[in-house]
């Protein structure tokens, strides 16, 4: 996966492991990568 914004690779989020530290029910609400569970290093997780 890539950023939309600088097509530069994008990282796991530290806030949610990835993505992986969804609650209970499978739901994941991170403010940090916008729940995408992925985050540029240039733009955050605010791209979309
Ligand atoms: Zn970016
Ligand atoms: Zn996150």
């Amino acid at each position: 996966m890539e950023c939309k914004k600088c097509h530069r690779p994008l990282h796991d989020c530290s806030g949610c492991n990835g993505g992986r530290a969804s609650g209970i029910g499978g739901k994941l609400t991170c403010s940090k990568c916008n729940s995408t569970g992925v985050v540029c290093s240039q733009h955050g997780g605010h791209w979309k």
